[in-house]
């Protein structure tokens, strides 16, 4: 039952120097889609801002695990 298909993408955003992951609803979209573009228009999207603030936050709160050198 499940007609919605999810993929998971490992993108690379050049701005953030940094993979992230996108999912991608792959729903009734043509058997020829090229998804490039499309990837591409995340990245060109990517919330840079926003996903560095959430990566630091996120080093924050997860202790100092991986503590750099001061
Ligand atoms: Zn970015």
């Amino acid at each position: 039952m499940a007609d919605a298909s999810w993929m998971e993408y490992e993108l690379f955003c050049p701005v953030c120097n940094a993979h992230f992951k996108q999912l991608v609803v792959l729903h009734k979209v043509p058997e020829d889609f090229d998804i490039t573009p499309y990837l591409d228009g995340f990245v060109k999207n990517h919330d840079h801002k926003a996903w560095q603030e959430a990566q630091r936050k996120k080093a924050e709160a997860g202790g100092s695990k991986d503590e750099p050198e001061a």
